[in-house]
């Protein structure tokens, strides 16, 4: 799990300071240096409330699997020593968020979070309101039923772990084994036999002991759930132009996520060798004359493999024209060819995609780093970034969504698709380990060339894009079957079918505040009378009874997310 890890120890290096509040000062900072070893800490599986602050219960696994060995050791930590594992925290809490927000209606008395977006320096107005919010409303479902949950979980094992009655559990700090604290961190052990240690079966932990307390103190948490949220808006600050929107519970998008500026490249993930690399030369150059770039010369060889334009070339060479008609390759040819973008001399319009790329979704080629035309050249727009300003938000029912602050034109460009670029193998090997439908979210394969004219990209050998724990803000968009962004391939070097950017373009013009969605099958628009046969076909079919459905709400529904 390299991915995970490398997230969770980003944490480290800026862990929280100690408090001073106890009498030892020495010995808090003693504590205070020790981290639990992220990559030994298996879950977090209660909390407690002790000298009013919160403790949660670890359970430690170095080797990670399915199964919970009933002699791993667990213990009691506070928050600051688990700052290298927020994240698994932050999971555990995220059990115990489901505010009830007609409760919230019904007592105006109590501030409503009204914007949690970046704030302002001096401002901690919005950290106010939402601590105020979490003590008032952070709701628990009854230890009945949450235990029932664990134990059909538990695969019939009914019995949960006995624990004394009394309330003498609240002093222990360990369970079968013992801590090492060690160069700044903790790590968990099982002594040898003479060393007598506190057993408890770990499998159906946490005890109804531990299950009642919890519900009965859950002010502690809210200090753990402002800090989820400050780490994450520390995060959103390392990227101009994001803000982050909730007005629906107190939830933060998951910490065991890093943002990134451009793809991360995995183990045995090659890009293309730079002896094969092209770029233009001369006629493309720098300064061109007002507005012009390569599209100018109509010799820009970044372009000998853009879409040709084929009225322009009946007017030229008739000849050509006839063979390009009959469906000949024109690779390499000296033909007409379309540019991708409408460049407008107002400034304050955004250059948009040309209506021919927008409908065929035919790969877009720009201008890399070598070329001779200068950072000025048209043929450069993906590769500058994201101008517009986003927000990731809260919505109604399907998690996290994505939407832009201002009015954007059909064809403007929002942002590319980021992550950790890995082989297929790899990617079927995170998508085992995670053991839902839920990774598939996150990958994005880049096989726009396999099995083209040039036939030298296999299937199996396209490289897949994980967005799940490093990426940018594109991977908080969600899924329309009618979507309203499109996402189209992006390459810099014409050569490499391999690897090149998924690039989202507006698909029509969209309202600021709208939710951004992109079909996550990418298929192309079709009839409603077409969908609506194949989503009865779909609904009928048993094999698709457990496949997750979609909640797109569009009129255009396929009725489930993977077909
Ligand atoms: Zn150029
Ligand atoms: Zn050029
Ligand atoms: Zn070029």
């Amino acid at each position: 799990m390299q991915v995970k890890t490398e997230a969770a120890l980003k944490f480290s290096a800026d862990a929280i300071p100690s408090k001073t509040t106890s009498t030892s000062l020495r010995a808090d900072r003693a504590r205070a240096t020790h981290y639990c070893n992220p990559l030994h800490v298996a879950q977090v599986v209660c909390h407690r409330q002790k000298d009013g602050n919160a403790e949660f219960l670890v359970r430690w696994q170095k080797r990670k699997t399915s199964t919970i060995p009933p002699k791993s050791v667990v213990s009691w930590h506070t928050l600051e020593e688990l700052s290298a594992c927020l994240h698994l925290v932050q999971e555990y809490c995220s059990t115990f968020e489901a505010p009830d927000l007609s409760k919230v209606g019904n007592q105006p008395s109590l501030p409503a979070i009204t914007s949690l977006k970046r704030k302002k320096p001096g401002d901690d107005s919005a950290s106010r309101d939402f601590t105020a919010i979490n003590k008032a409303f952070l709701q628990l479902p009854s230890p009945s039923s949450r235990s029932a949950s664990i134990s059909s979980l538990d695969d019939g094992a009914n019995t949960l772990a006995r624990a004394p009655a009394d309330d003498s559990w609240l002093s222990i700090s360990v369970y079968n084994g013992l801590l090492k604290r060690r160069e700044g961190w903790i790590t968990a052990y099982r002594p040898k036999r003479q060393v007598k240690v506190t057993q408890i079966n770990a499998v159906n932990l946490p005890t109804h002991e531990m299950l009642d307390h919890a519900a009965l103190h859950t002010a502690p948490l809210a200090a753990a759930i402002r800090l989820f949220r400050d780490k994450f808006m520390k995060k959103l600050q390392a990227v101009p132009n994001l803000f982050l929107e909730n007005h629906h519970d107190t939830t933060t998008p998951s910490l065991n996520f890093r943002f990134i500026s451009s793809y991360v490249l995995g183990t045995d993930v090659e890009p293309m060798d730079p002896d094969f690399q092209s770029r233009c030369t001369l006629p493309c150059k720098p300064n061109m004359g007002a507005n012009r770039g390569c599209e100018y010369t109509h010799l820009c060889i970044c372009l000998d493999q853009a879409a040709v334009d084929g009225e322009r070339l009946r007017t030229k060479d008739l000849a050509m024209f006839a063979r390009f008609k009959a469906g000949d390759s024109m690779d390499g040819e000296v033909v007409p060819r379309r540019f991708p973008y409408s460049i407008s001399s107002n400034p304050a319009t955004p250059p948009t995609l040309q209506a021919f790329y927008r409908e065929q979704r035919y790969p877009i080629y720009e201008c890399n780093l070598e070329c001779s035309c200068g950072p000025r050249c048209k043929s450069r727009l993906v590769q500058k970034g994201r101008k517009v300003p986003l927000t990731i938000f809260k919505t109604d029912e399907r998690g996290w969504g994505v939407k832009c602050e201002e009015d954007l034109i059909r064809g403007e460009f929002i942002d590319v698709y980021l992550g950790e670029v890995i082989t297929n193998a790899e990617a079927e090997r995170r998508e085992d380990a995670a053991g839902s439908a839920q990774k598939a979210s996150y990958l994005y394969s880049l096989d726009k060339f396999a099995g083209d004219d040039f036939g030298d990209v296999k299937p199996e050998d396209c490289y897949i894009v994980d967005g799940e724990h490093m990426g940018n803000v594109t991977r908080f968009m969600n899924h329309s079957c009618e979507p309203n962004c499109r996402q189209y391939t992006v390459s810099y070097q014409k050569h490499d079918k391999k690897i090149y950017d998924l690039a989202f373009f507006a698909y029509e013009d969209i309202p600021k505040g709208v939710e951004l969605t992109f079909d996550y099958m990418d298929r192309d628009e079709q009839e409603e009378d077409d969908v609506a046969a194949q989503r009865a076909k779909a609904e009928a079919d048993p094999e698709n009874e457990s496949k997750p459905k979609c909640g797109c709400g569009a009129t255009k529904c396929r009725g489930y997310l993977w077909i």
